[in-house]
């Protein structure tokens, strides 16, 4: 048998971006200052930014040329041609509303699709995607199968819907009170699973066998895609590019957020096929995001949108982005901490619940963990738990999740694995001490999306 030969990544490095290290006594005063959310740090107190993968993407030097060919003409842009078809060749739908992030697009389609008391289901839920719908008077309905919330499960495609569930659904409220169902590729809040091409298949034939119909959360599907093609029988010698057309073409639409698997910093959309619906959103687009061919955008970033898209679906660039992932992930669990495995598609979770199993969830041990591994190494994470879930909007009371968990997500093209044995170390340095650590108690509460900006003191 021949050798496994390393594969390095397919691209080298033409500008840098300097990082300090910080003292231990100075960021354990920050994270205090912070009220210990990570979200509150100064970006140049932290040396390895883990908080997220959104926005944080190194473009490529065609993007940046395409750049300085930004046309800023109100209406007409001819980098909206450029995006438009961008979209209509990759993603396969005829439509396209820019926004200026992917939740400007769940505005949109949740404004024109659901009425007061409809039911929208989905695979588990995301913070903004839920807060638009139940906005525009929806009930948001978990339909994913239950191995997603088993952190220890070894299912391969953690992110798909139970068709049982979403069966079981339509019988009890009826097809004509759900609009669509809300169908999330490779699942950020189960910690970046997949969904398989048969699931699809299968969630798509029951759908619109009742009429009902399918909106793709796009957000992470080239990541998606990479899974199928890894993983899935049938799928090993077709290309990335193929796979992720043939699973859009099982959907109505989609909401995208460029500034995940898009690679930008800024920028999303919002694709149709359906022609009504289009013309509902383009109506609603100067209200809430500008016209439709800026949407919320400047000329120059709709054309890195668009260059970011044919970048995206380059096999050997996917490749190396989910590798680096794993190569963490292995790293945090061989050394025999808990984490979600399979390990995800844009970053490694932490199991909190497990990791700190002697502080309980409502002296939020995720949150405690992420601050911790600030203080230890300047890495910053952020909570993926009970804080994220919010509260019940009946009794007020938290909505307690499954899954406590803590993210490092890995931004794209813009870390080396060197950096990523700097988190191992710490993440495993953290776990060693860690019936040292207590909860902690939540001072400051906004209203809504609390993770943002929610405030702690240490118990
Ligand atoms: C980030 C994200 C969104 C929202 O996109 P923004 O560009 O941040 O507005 C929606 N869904 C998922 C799964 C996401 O990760």
């Amino acid at each position: 048998m021949e050798k496994e030969r390393t594969i390095a990544e397919p691209w080298r490095i033409k500008v840098v971006e300097p990082i300090k290290v910080t003292t231990k006594e100075y960021r354990r005063e920050v994270i205090k200052e912070a009220g210990y959310n990570t979200f509150l740090l100064k970006s140049k107190d932290v040396f390895i930014d883990l908080l997220t993968d959104s926005g944080t993407s190194a473009m490529s030097d065609n993007q940046w040329a395409g750049m300085m060919l930004g046309d800023e003409a109100y209406s007409g842009s001819k980098n909206f041609y450029n995006l438009e078809k961008a979209v209509q060749e990759i993603y396969g739908y005829k439509y396209v509303l820019p926004t200026h992030q992917g939740r400007g697009a769940e505005h949109i389609i949740s404004q024109i699709t659901i009425k007061q008391g409809d039911f929208v289901p989905g695979n588990m839920y995301f913070t903004t995607t839920r807060e638009h719908q139940e906005r525009a008077g929806g009930i948001f309905v978990d339909v994913i199968i239950n191995e997603a919330y088993d952190t220890h499960s070894e299912h391969t495609f953690k992110g798909n819907i139970d068709l049982k569930k979403l069966q079981s659904l339509i019988d009890r409220v009826g097809a004509d009170r759900i609009p669509y169902v809300s169908f999330e590729m490779n699942v950020n809040m189960a910690g970046g699973q997949p969904f398989s091409m048969e699931n699809a298949e299968k969630v798509s034939e029951l759908c619109h066998k009742y009429g009902i119909s399918i909106f793709y959360d796009a957000t992470r599907c080239v990541e998606n895609a990479y899974f199928i093609q890894q993983r899935e029988k049938g799928y090993h010698d077709k290309s990335i590019k193929e796979i992720l057309k043939e699973t859009m073409s099982l959907g109505d639409g989609c909401t995208m957020s460029s500034k995940k698997d898009g690679l930008v910093n800024i920028g999303g959309f919002l694709a149709l096929n359906d022609y009504d619906l289009f013309v509902k959103g383009m109506a609603l687009l100067p209200v809430f995001e500008g016209f439709p061919t800026y949407g919320g955008l400047a000329g120059r970033d709709l054309e890195a949108v668009a260059r970011g898209i044919y970048e995206s679906v380059e096999d050997d660039y996917i490749s190396a982005r989910v590798r680096q992932v794993e190569y963490l992930g292995n790293k945090i669990k061989d050394s025999g901490v808990p984490i979600v495995t399979p390990i995800g598609g844009h970053a490694v979770y932490l199991d909190a619940k497990r990791f700190l199993s002697h502080i309980p969830q409502y002296e939020f041990p995720a949150q405690r963990l992420a601050a911790e591994i600030y203080v230890d190494s300047g890495v910053r994470s952020m909570e993926r738990g009970i804080i994220s879930a919010g509260r019940d909007k009946k009794t007020g009371d938290h909505k307690y999740p499954k899954l406590e968990l803590v993210r490092l997500a890995i931004p794209r093209r813009v870390y080396t694995n060197l950096h990523m044995d700097v988190v191992a170390e710490s993440v495993v340095e953290v776990y060693s001490y860690r019936d040292k650590l207590r909860g902690i108690k939540m001072v400051y509460e906004p209203a809504q999306l609390r993770f943002f900006t929610a405030r702690f003191e240490l118990l």
